[in-house]
């Protein structure tokens, strides 16, 4: 059974199903649409469904209120509240507590928690109702033009558990939707269809009733009843009501303007229009937009002149020019685009995303580089810091957490625009190589200009270099980068069917490092099962304990599921159902643990200096050292890096308390935000907390110290930018830490003693070194400036003459001077000697240096440098090159030293010979 099956199930048992008890209060009649034969109910007779109408509320809205954005919202809420409802603040837009999505897509997803791969809801009060921003990629395209698609909108999700206390099913559910369309927002009852239809996810589905009016779909209110796929269903022990509503289009109903970006984003329109200086014509636009409406949906989705074919038809409907409809138009558009970008990047950056070149970082880059694009092509003077200001002015009358990161985002916004800005160029470069060689780019190549290039088909469009931009682009591109590919591979052993859980020693007592356990299973030979253990297995980048299990060396420790594999090498010795001994390295277990909790410190420490974009990326954990990857724009300077290691050692100095406890997990994200998770999605519902004094606070299952002060030492080795958005910090901590110390320390003693002095006058003597060794150098240019004509002199009488003519050829190989001298030499040489062909091999490291001049007589005679030191290079196995006076190169066959001398006076002789 598919989706249409599952959808003619429920339809052809509407009573069951979708036949509510206001629909018979009031006498809902159902219908079937003569155009698609979906059924929908309505109070007056109707043949077609809401799908085919036209907006007809544009510029005549049917209802008795004018409700802006916020203003919508505060109705909403006082509406809700009046009817039990408790009210959820916002959920983040960066969708922290799935692992398979980036963002919060929709209301619903606040409460969906992934376990086994299959959905479950946990409602933090019942019933609720959440004003949730989400964020959508997959309609970048038409954001603008047609009115009513957004990359973020606030989705109004009233969510009820309808088996629990206080929760209700359909009945009240449609009645409550109906009051609020009616008595908050005035609109008619015979305005109002519901559509039917059904609503499929991930392990449970349900059906929906669509509501419309004046063919606007305001909201979806879905019935989960079902859990299991089509084919194998029951029905779910709590039900879930899901009501979702675009506040945009609720706001928009009530104020009848062109499209719904007047309404929401009115103050930024406003600051718009003013700065560019153009003056909207509301009578055109609501024309212009109701047609839209109309035609929107009928033009094939897969072409890529969609919205230019789409203004065709409407100028002609109009009766005027496409040029002058373009011209009001177009203007008005980027307007638009303008203003639902930046409100989405306000939020995703003020959520803690970063725009980058990997995972959900792509559609926000892709986002901002559209504006930039947007506001180069129209020759625009608008400063997107005054924009952010502008819609945090309005919004944080909703949302007032808008307005605690603002400095963060003009950060990351000024940063990434100068970004842009500096690549330009290049871009350019790229555009005009695409435009001369005249190619036709599909969408493929488009996808990879951009993920090579960072050249966005706006940019493309903008050049000239592509009349449309492909309308599938975004959504491919969506789809690329939208599935979370965070997914752990496990090297599985099958064997364990039917074993207990293992006892986890570690957590009950973590500085027990001797205890006895009973063999349950041994398998292949080197694995061994445990009934408890206090061996750490690998996990969360931690690395595992090592140890002995009776005199059996403890090599890996794993874990799959709930049981503990231990690795081990010759276990001749035991045996299933043995009593053994088990010993921990406590060495390296202090070590690793000291590293962990020195992670979490250094997260916070990092995000205290750098900024609130910061999070874990990953880590590890190891015995010598730890690593740790965070999430930050740039790569970090010295002053930066040592600010953060500051800081951690304060922590560590202060001696704070770590605690860890086990919370439920609503409990703990509603207490602690998500910011606990750092180290990414704990898949169960009890989640263990570890708050360093409230100063870090993570959900987290390794093993920590008690208090800071036991680090001692936290010091960062080495930091480096290792992706595009990604710093990795190098440490170490502890006993790692004096090792480090103590080596360092060592290194310094040798410097100190081969300079000859002391510690306390190291950097005075190695600068006078410094000093000494410059001199040194200067004495020798100064030598070899004076001896340089006695050696030439030398060198011209000792060369072989190979001419009648009298041109010389002096060849040498030295492993004792430099380049620096056979340069000053050989010039000098040609001077004094202008029949003379100077070729010197030089060693340099590895390899070999190749010199050669020709003098200004040898050169008539067709003899050139560049091309000798060429020829000898070659076959030294590298290259050179150079003009007729002075060639050089270089190689690294030191056996064919000889060779190549002897090669080279062949050559010279020869050339002669012609
Ligand atoms: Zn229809
Ligand atoms: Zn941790």
């Amino acid at each position: 059974m598919g989706k249409k099956e599952v959808s003619t199930l429920f339809s052809s048992n509407p009573d069951k199903y979708y036949r509510v008890s206001l629909f018979d209060r009031l006498g809902f009649k159902r219908n079937k649409c003569i155009s698609c034969g979906k059924f929908f109910w309505s109070l007056i007779d109707k043949n077609i469904c809401p799908d085919h109408e036209t907006y007809n509320f544009i510029g005549d809205p049917p209802t008795n209120k004018r409700l802006d954005y916020v203003k919508t919202w505060k109705e909403i809420e006082k509406y809700f509240q009046s009817h039990n409802h408790s009210i959820v603040r916002r959920y983040p837009v960066v969708c922290r507590w799935r692992d398979d999505l980036y963002f919060t897509i929709a209301s619903i997803v606040d409460f969906q928690r992934i376990m086994n791969n299959k959905v479950i809801f946990e409602l933090p009060s019942n019933p609720l109702v959440v004003p949730q921003m989400c964020l959508r990629f997959n309609d970048v395209e038409n954001v603008g033009l047609s009115g009513r698609h957004y990359t973020s909108f606030c989705m109004i999700g009233q969510t009820c558990n309808a088996d629990a206390s206080g929760g209700y099913w359909k009945d009240k559910c449609i009645d409550l939707d109906f009051g609020l369309l009616t008595n908050v927002l005035g609109i008619k009852p015979e305005e109002i269809t519901f559509v039917e239809d059904i609503w499929m996810g991930a392990g449970a589905f349900g059906y929906s009733l669509e509501y419309f009016v004046r063919g606007l779909e305001l909201g979806n209110a879905v019935f989960t009843e079902f859990e299991g796929d089509e084919n194998n269903y029951r029905i779910m022990k709590n039900k879930i009501i899901d009501m979702g509503a675009g506040l945009e289009r609720l706001s928009w109903i009530t104020m009848g303007t062109p499209t719904s970006y007047d309404c929401c984003f009115e103050s930024v329109i406003k600051y718009l229009e003013n700065s560019i200086g153009v003056q909207k014509d509301e009578n055109f636009l609501s024309i212009y937009f109701k047609l839209v409406s109309k035609k929107f949906n009928s033009i094939e989705d897969d072409s890529s002149d969609k919205i230019n074919k789409l203004k065709k038809m409407i100028a002609q409907e109009m009766k005027i020019p496409f040029e002058h409809l373009d011209k009001i138009v177009s203007p008005y558009e980027a307007i638009y685009t303008i203003a639902d970008h930046t409100r989405t990047l306000l939020f995703a950056i003020s959520d803690g995303s970063l725009p980058s070149n990997v995972g959900g970082g792509y559609n926000l880059r892709i986002l901002l580089r559209r504006v930039l694009s947007i506001i180069e092509r129209f020759k625009w003077n608008i400063k997107i810091e005054d924009l952010i200001d502008t819609h945090v002015e309005y919004l944080k009358n909703m949302f007032p957490e808008i307005e605690e990161n603002k400095k963060e985002v003009y950060t990351i916004l000024k940063l990434e625009s100068d970004r842009y800005a500096s690549t330009r160029h290049r871009m350019d470069d790229i555009a005009s190589t695409i435009r001369k060689n005249n190619k036709q780019l599909t969408v493929d190549d488009l996808i990879r200009l951009y993920e090579s290039d960072g050249i966005t088909p706006d940019f493309l469009k903008e050049v000239n270099v592509i009349t449309e931009i492909p309308s599938n682009f975004y959504v491919k591109l969506s789809e690329l980068h939208n599935i979370n590919q965070k997914s752990l591979s496990s090297q599985s052993i099958e064997e364990l069917e039917g074993l207990p859980s293992t006892k986890l020693l570690y957590y009950e007592d973590s500085s027990l490092r001797e205890f006895y356990a009973k063999i349950i299973k041994i398998i292949k030979e080197d694995y061994i099962i445990l009934d408890q253990t206090s061996f750490y297995p690998r996990g969360g980048g931690q690395e595992p304990d090592k140890g002995t299990i009776g005199d059996a060396k403890v090599l890996e420790v794993i874990k799959q599921g709930d049981i503990v594999i231990h690795r081990v090498e010759n276990l001749s010795s035991l045996s299933e159902g043995l009593s053994v001994k088990c010993n921990i390295d406590d060495t390296r277990r202090n070590s690793i643990t000291k590293h962990h909790t020195a992670t979490h410190i250094l997260n916070s420490s990092s995000r205290t200096t750098l900024g609130s974009w910061v999070w874990q990326n990953s880590a590890f954990k190891d015995v010598n050292y730890g690593r740790l990857d965070i999430t930050h724009h740039s790569a970090l300077n010295k002053e930066e890096v040592d600010k953060i290691e500051k800081t951690a050692n304060e922590i560590v100095m202060k001696n704070l308390g770590v605690n860890i406890k086990e919370y439920e997990r609503g409990e703990s994200e509603q207490k602690f935000s998500f910011r606990i998770y750092q180290g990414g999605v704990v898949p169960s519902n009890k989640v263990r907390i570890v708050n360093i004094s409230e100063f870090d606070i993570e959900a987290c299952g390794g093993t920590h110290v008690n208090r800071t002060g036991e680090l001692g030492l936290v010091k960062i080795l080495k930091s480096e930018r290792i992706q595009d958005g990604v710093v990795r910090l190098e440490f170490v901590a502890g006993q790692a830490a004096i090792n480090y110390i103590k080596n360092q320390d060592k290194n310094i003693s040798f410097i100190t003693q081969s300079l000859g002095s002391s510690k306390e006058k190291l950097t005075d003597s190695f600068k006078k070194y410094l000093d000494d060794s410059e001199k040194l150098r200067t004495k020798i240019k100064i030598l070899l400036r004076k001896t340089s004509p006695i050696l030439a002199k030398f060198i011209s009488n000792n060369s072989k003459q190979i001419s009648s003519e009298g041109v010389k050829l002096f060849t040498t190989f030295d492993d004792e001077l430099d380049e620096e001298f056979h340069i000053t030499v050989g010039e000098k040489t040609i001077d004094i000697d202008p029949l003379l062909i100077y070729v010197s091999l030089v060693s340099k490291g590895e390899g070999i240096r190749v010199i050669v001049f020709v003098g200004e007589t040898a050169r008539k005679y067709d003899f050139n440098a560049g091309k000798i030191a060429k020829i000898i290079s070659t076959n030294l196995g590298g290259s050179g090159g150079g003009d007729s006076k002075f060639g050089q190169g270089g190689g690294r066959f030191k056996n064919r030293i000889e060779e190549v001398l002897r090669l080279a006076e062949t050559y010279v002789n020869e050339t002669i010979k012609r």
